[in-house]
């Protein structure tokens, strides 16, 4: 792996805090789907969260390289950054797109650790996919926005002071082009909740925290808006490709902790006399799923390499999660068969992590959405919707 010797210590100290929660921390919050506090804490406390604002907003102005290094080793360690991953990414909207009061006044607050931004409200239940769809409206009415509507798997609605939103400002067919008219917020949930805001989790088949929420005539002052009016669908695409970036890592994470478990355990577990990783039957798709893994991190660091220098990065970004989401989701599947029985029992976190780590192909984006990004977007072929 060709990495700069600067971000060693990184991993390292992320490792160090990780061990700090191992597999029973996370096998009891599982049980009770219970949100991993202690643990974003710590990561908060560290400054982890914290990486890549910029040091004049106090943050640690990291690179996204080192970003990529933060998520990986959590996943690595079999914890689960899902908890908090989206602070890394949803600031950046605020970061780029943000005025100078806003990004004064919620910044260092989340750099501190004294204001949470975990939740990004995009998806709305009958839009789906299609986010220009949406229908979740916000209407000016003097000093503030009227917001009417609602948003699912709205991840740590419930563990964030702030949510990223997006709603329609003007109505679609008023809308100057078809990405006209729909505008970022920045909610204060702290002061919504009870005025407007109902949120409510909804139980998944992995510890997830995630949530659907209610708008009802929920005011938003209009300083809370960011950007201009009508062109928040740019400032969120623009964000997707750290979000794509980083989750990406968090695969590669996931992929290398099922990757080492199964090859330790093919190592251990003797069967008929002898080890079951002496059979080639038991060993090839450990080496399989090494190989996979590891094709995908260089479409990881590809990405982070372009996204670093500025340059567009849509089509790698892309590829890169879908393959990191791929060879993660397989190496999970190995992982259980290389267990045998084992691979379901809840002491060896196997299948616990083979949940958590099946979102991938489906959220953030899901597999045919990439799939007809790069059809249209780089083979040329015919836009399909
Ligand atoms: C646990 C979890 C957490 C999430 N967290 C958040 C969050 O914090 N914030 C947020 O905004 N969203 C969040 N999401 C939403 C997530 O981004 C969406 O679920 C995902 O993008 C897929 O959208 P959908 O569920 O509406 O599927 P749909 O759009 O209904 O699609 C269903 C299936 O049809 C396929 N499909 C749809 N249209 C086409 C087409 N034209 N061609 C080919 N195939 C098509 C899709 O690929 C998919 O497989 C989360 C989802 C989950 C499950």
């Amino acid at each position: 792996m060709n990495e700069s010797a600067e971000l060693a210590p990184i991993r390292e100290a992320v490792r160090a805090l990780c061990a700090n929660f191992p597999g029973e921390y996370w096998r009891r919050l599982d049980r009770e789907r219970a949100y991993p506090a202690e643990f974003v804490a710590a990561l908060t406390k560290a400054g982890f969260l914290a990486a890549l604002i910029p040091e004049e907003y106090g943050g640690s102005g990291l690179t996204m390289s080192a970003a990529i290094a933060i998520m990986e080793e959590i996943q690595a360690s079999g914890c689960n950054g899902a908890a908090c991953h989206a602070q890394m990414y949803t600031m950046g909207t605020l970061l780029r797109h943000g005025s100078p009061a806003q990004k004064a006044r919620y910044l260092p607050a989340i750099a501190r650790g004294e204001l949470r931004l975990q939740a990004f409200g995009v998806t709305e239940p009958s839009s789906g996919t299609d986010t220009l769809s949406l229908r979740t409206s916000a209407v000016r009415d003097g000093d503030h926005y009227v917001v009417n509507g609602q948003k699912i798997w709205t991840s740590r609605a419930e563990h964030s002071d702030l949510m990223l939103l997006l709603a329609r400002t003007t109505p679609r067919e008023q809308a100057k082009s078809r990405t006209a008219g729909l505008s970022v917020f920045i909610v204060d949930m702290r002061e919504a909740k009870g005025h407007g805001l109902t949120i409510r989790p909804i139980r998944t088949m992995m510890n997830h925290a995630t949530t659907e929420v209610f708008f009802e005539n929920m005011r938003v002052p209009a300083e809370n808006i960011i950007g201009n009016e009508g062109e928040g669908f740019r400032y969120i695409l623009s964000g997707m490709n750290a979000e794509r970036i980083l989750i990406a890592a968090e695969c590669i994470g996931d992929a290398k902790w099922f990757i080492d478990k199964a090859a330790s355990y093919a190592k251990e577990r003797v069967v008929f006399g002898r080890p079951i990783g002496q059979n080639q039957g038991v060993q090839f798709p450990i080496a399989r799923s090494y190989m996979g893994m590891r094709a995908a991190e260089l479409m990881v660091r590809e990405a982070a390499t372009l996204y670093e220098a500025g340059e567009e990065c849509g089509a790698e970004a892309n590829m890169a999660k879908q393959l990191a989401a791929e060879a993660s989701w397989a190496a999970a599947d190995m992982c259980v068969q290389t267990h045998g029985g084992f691979g379901f029992a809840e002491e060896f976190d196997i299948e616990r992590k083979f949940r958590e780590t099946r979102l991938y192909t489906v959220a953030p984006i899901s597999t045919n959405l990439v799939l007809s990004y790069i059809a249209e977007h780089v083979l040329g072929l015919p836009r399909s919707y």
